[in-house]
């Protein structure tokens, strides 16, 4: 080795890495990170993961390597340059690397890998380790956790500057002891020279390091040169090129041992599945790679033990490594052809895809094979495809399914996509794109079934019926989308059902609560796993026709959320202008809307976006009045529930009274939902009894309490005389039907849940009944005040909005400016009212959120109560706004406010005089048994509010007013 060459070296080292996918770039800032410069040049028809050629420098080193490339012709840089890279040229020639002839072509300029050999230093830092067996060419991760180990890579790996720091020898089979102190055990007589690409360090659970090395070449240690901090030998370095060149064999023997290494190697590779792109790399590597590292590589990748590897690294000698080898690669082929066998019979790739198909294939497949599996699957497609072109679907779409078939007819069927191509055009044939049913559309057929469906709510049958006449006259639905806006029910959703009853078409319900995601409603796109089309579509696709009236239940608790605003997606659904050509991202084509009739239903408007809100009609459906209530339960409810149990009105009366009693004292709602649930309770009660014959035992338990015989003839009257007469008719036993009185009402459904407690609350001063509106309906709350020594300061509990608090400090500057006038003191007799006293306001029901400015004449009814000490009068709810200067503003939701203060009998209510005209749509016997008192200013509400009125002084102050 001339002197020249010896300096090359020092600067340059080349070698060849198995590098896996990603690693090179992370190989490369490694060792750059080391201070050193690498240049990958792998083989030209490899991949990123390859085997690669590895030429590293020192960072400094660059130039002198170039200046070398123009001076020294043949030199390493001008081989890799003029050549085409080992891989190029090993797969063109390949016995010549054994051979070790130069290539024609080449000759002079030499082998590359020949030319740049690995030259390790010949003193070497030796890193033991007793896990696994490192064989050049292949990489190691092993951990570094004994005192010399640690310490090499302290002082050397991480503190060490030039390439030769990086390079280190490793021992296998030797365990570092594991004190410092300890001698050092005999070492393994060979090791492998290895490049540490990665040191990695941690303190946990003890301090100890990572190191990733990557096998060079054998050495073996010639003499132990120190032991302490870290072993240091004198090596010689065992794996050289020349061996090739100077064979000590024939060539054509070793010729003939590495074709057959090769044989088998490409054997096993090509028993794995080409489809995992890793094996179709090792079977590119085949061909790459000098036929001289295969034995070690396939070693390091097959399945071997430490012992093995520790035998084919004592093989310094090429030939004995390729014949022991052999065996290795024959063991691996047998265990594979063994696994392959047992596998056969579970080949059920394609069957798995079969599965997911309708039911009626998967009989067929337990006693078909494989072949006529694949006609059945074609036939399929050639069925689906048939399907596509007789059905009516769109031109666009009919073109988008043409182009899926013609993919899904060349695709393997295990592929995931070709199920989502099925489904999708599945799909697509499935919707119903042209069909329809007719309207039959008779606005007195309608009128006949909205009034047999639903008692009462007549202006929202008469604006339906108006809806409804309009189409009749002209076949267009484009209009504002409908939606009720009413408390919970109130038969919003079963007005819908009528709707679509009357018109002949089907009905589908989207409940929309707590959506908040917007492909819900526009689907998801194909690309995504899981997607699907949205509700839309779905609900298109359930009922089968174009035209059906769809019901968006709940619009108002739409939510919005990092997936979008469902509520917009909503607004092209619902323009007429724009839903004729609808897109869903899951069908990615237009399908028309235009002839689907929406209808929304809310308990608010409040929180429907306003864009939505623009879209739509409202129209109002307030809550019931017990008398509507009554009878919706005995001409609907109650009948309903009697079917669905398979009672019949012999078997059970519920007199009015009982309805009655259930109305008042175990539901307090706007709607008819929990009556409706309670009947409900009361039918499955006596189901049990008539099941089980048992209603005889039941009557005596009644008569015994004395009150139920009196109970029963006062039913008796109320009751259809009909229906008892029928039952004298039937002959049935005499306990037929059985009555559902007071105490089997107790009986079934426990003591009752309300009470009328509104006297006994206005019992002392500083309460007050206001009344208050909310989505489930009108309400009466009651406002509590009192005060205690304290500064002045105002305190309100009962989670009141921002308004409501506004509404109570207005009402405070109010009773304290006219405080002489109505001649209203503190504790201590002063006219200021907040002096050395505090105030505290309570609103009940606390866990509810209250807002609203319409509290305002209650808590000045309040105060002045609690002020004057005087009791407000315990049959009067109010409800106003109110103004600094005293004046009572008209405020929402009368109706319902009336309805909840006649609800809980109540006498009088105090409204403010603009919202007169809300009376009119209350019912004449609800208005009959109640008396309003139409308030301007706030002196006419203490005065209603008051048994006698409420004492107001003259006000001379004010005519000195300098406004
Ligand atoms: P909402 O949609 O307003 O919450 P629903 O339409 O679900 O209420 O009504 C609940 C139940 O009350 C249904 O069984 C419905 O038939 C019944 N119902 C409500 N109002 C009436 C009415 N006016 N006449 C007859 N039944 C009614």
């Amino acid at each position: 080795m001339g002197e020249e060459e010896e300096e090359e070296q020092e600067k340059s080292i080349t070698c060849y890495i198995a590098v896996e996918t990603g690693e090179k770039q992370f190989l490369k800032n490694t060792i750059a990170s080391n201070n050193l410069v690498c240049a990958f040049s792998a083989a030209p028809s490899s991949e990123p993961a390859s085997i690669a050629r590895v030429r590293l420098t020192p960072a400094g080193g660059r130039a002198a390597l170039g200046e070398r490339r123009g001076n020294a012709p043949g030199s390493a840089s001008e081989g890799r340059k003029d050549t085409k890279g080992p891989g190029g040229d090993v797969g063109s020639t390949r016995s010549d690397p054994v051979s070790g002839r130069p290539r024609a072509g080449v000759r002079g300029r030499g082998w590359p890998w020949r030319r740049q050999r690995i030259q390790i230093p010949t003193r070497l830092p030796l890193l033991l380790t007793h896990e696994g067996v490192l064989l050049p060419g292949s990489t190691m991760r092993t951990s570094v956790d004994s005192p010399r180990n640690m310490q090499l890579v302290r002082s050397r790996l991480l503190k060490g500057t030039s390439l030769r720091s990086t390079i280190i020898g490793v021992i296998p089979n030797t365990s570092d002891p594991t004190s410092d102190c300890d001698d050092l055990p005999s070492l393994h007589r060979i090791g492998t020279a290895a490049l540490a690409v990665q040191v990695v360090g941690s303190n946990w659970p003890k301090p100890h390091y990572t190191l990733l090395v990557t096998g060079l070449c054998r050495f073996q240690i010639l003499q132990l040169l120190k032991e302490k901090p870290y072993p240091v030998a004198e090596v010689e370095q065992l794996d050289r090129l020349e061996q090739f060149t100077n064979q000590h064999k024939s060539e054509e023997e070793l010729g003939e041992l590495s074709e057959q290494f090769y044989k088998y190697a490409v054997q096993l590779v090509e028993m794995l599945d080409m489809s995992v792109p890793a094996v179709a790399k090792l079977r590119r590597l085949l061909d790459n790679l000098p036929r001289e590292a295969l034995p070690d590589i396939l070693t390091s990748i097959i399945r071997t033990s430490n012992q093995e590897k520790l035998q084919i690294l004592d093989a310094v000698r090429l030939e004995e490594r390729f014949k022991m080898t052999i065996p290795l690669l024959v063991r691996q082929i047998e265990g594979l052809k063994l696994l392959q066998k047992t596998r056969k019979p579970k080949q059920d790739d394609d069957k798995r895809v079969v599965a997911i198909r309708p039911n009626r294939r998967i009989s067929h497949v337990a006693n078909t094979t494989e072949d006529e599996e694949e006609e059945e699957d074609h036939d399929d497609v050639v069925m689906l495809e048939k399907k596509i072109r007789t059905s009516s679907m769109s031109e666009q779409a009919l073109k988008v399914c043409l182009k899926e078939i013609k993919r899904l007819k060349k695709m393997p069927q295990s592929m995931p996509e070709y199920a989502l191509t099925r489904n999708y055009l599945e799909l697509m044939v499935e919707l119903p794109w042209n069909k329809s049913t007719k309207d039959r559309l008779e606005i007195r057929a309608a009128r006949i079934v909205l009034d047999n469906d639903h008692y009462a709510m007549e202006k929202l049958k008469k604006r339906v019926l108006e809806y409804l006449a309009v189409r009749q006259l002209k076949n267009n639905l484009k209009g504002p989308i409908l939606c009720f806006v009413g408390p919970p029910g109130v038969g919003k959703t079963s007005v819908g059902r009528s709707i679509a009853k009357t018109l002949g078409r089907e009905f589908h319900r989207i409940a929309l609560g707590g959506v908040c995601d917007q492909s819900d409603i526009r689907g998801h796109r194909r690309t995504y796993v899981g997607s699907m089309p949205g509700r839309i579509i779905n609900g298109l696709k359930t009922v089968g026709v174009n035209n059906p009236v769809f019901l968006l239940d709940e619009v108002d608790k739409l939510a919005k959320s990092l997936q979008g605003d469902p509520a917009a997606a909503l607004l092209e659904v619902l323009d007429p202008e724009q839903n004729h050509s609808f897109t869903d991202h899951y069908l990615n084509v237009a399908f028309d809307l235009s002839q689907v009739l929406f209808i929304a239903t809310a308990n608010t408007t409040a929180t429907i976006p306003p864009a939505l809100l623009d879209r739509m009609e409202i129209i109002q459906v307030p809550g019931y009045t017990q008398e509507e209530k009554i009878e919706i339960a005995h001409r609907h409810l109650i009948p309903k529930q009697l079917e669905q149990h398979g009672l019949t009105p012999q078997q059970i009366q519920i007199p009015q009274v009982t309805t009655l009693d259930i109305i008042t004292r175990y539901t307090r709602e706007a709607g008819v939902r929990a009556l409706d649930r309670k009947l409900g309770a009361i039918c499955r009660a006596v189901a049990v009894k008539v099941a089980e014959g048992q209603h005889k035992e039941t009557k005596p338990d009644r008569a015994e309490v004395g009150e139920g015989e009196d109970c029963k003839e006062h039913v008796t009257e109320d009751a259809k005389p009909e229906s008892i007469s029928d039952t004298a008719d039937l002959a049935l036993p005499p306990e037929m039907p059985i009555l559902i009185d007071f105490h089997a009402l107790k009986d079934i459904l426990g003591p009752p849940m309300y009470e009328m407690e509104v006297s006994e609350r206005l019992s002392q001063p500083g309460v007050a009944i206001g009344l208050a509106w909310t989505p489930l309906g009108g309400e009466i709350m009651f406002v509590e005040a009192s005060r205690m020594d304290g500064e002045g300061q105002l305190t309100l509990t009962g989670q009141l909005g921002d308004v409501m608090k506004e509404s109570a400090h207005l009402a405070i500057s109010w009773l304290r400016s006219n405080a002489k006038r109505y001649q209203l003191t503190n504790a201590s007799g002063s006219f200021d009212l907040l002096d050395n006293t505090d105030i505290h306001l309570h609103f009940p029901a606390g866990a509810v959120t209250k807002d609203g400015p319409s509290a305002g004449v209650t808590i000045v009814t309040c105060l002045a109560s609690l002020f004057s000490g005087r009791l407000v009068c315990s049959d009067v709810a109010m409800t106003g706004e109110i103004t600094l200067r005293g004046l009572v503003l008209p405020v929402g939701g009368i109706k319902d406010k009336v309805l909840a203060a006649h609800r809980a009998g109540l006498k009088r209510i105090i409204l403010p005089q603009r919202n007169e005209k809300d009376l009119e749509e209350i019912a004449v016997h609800v208005r009959q048994e109640l008396t309003f008192v139409l308030a301007t200013c706030l002196d006419q509400v203490l005065n209603a509010a008051f048994e006698g009125g409420f004492a107001v002084k003259p006000r001379v102050e004010h005519l000195n007013s300098k406004l």
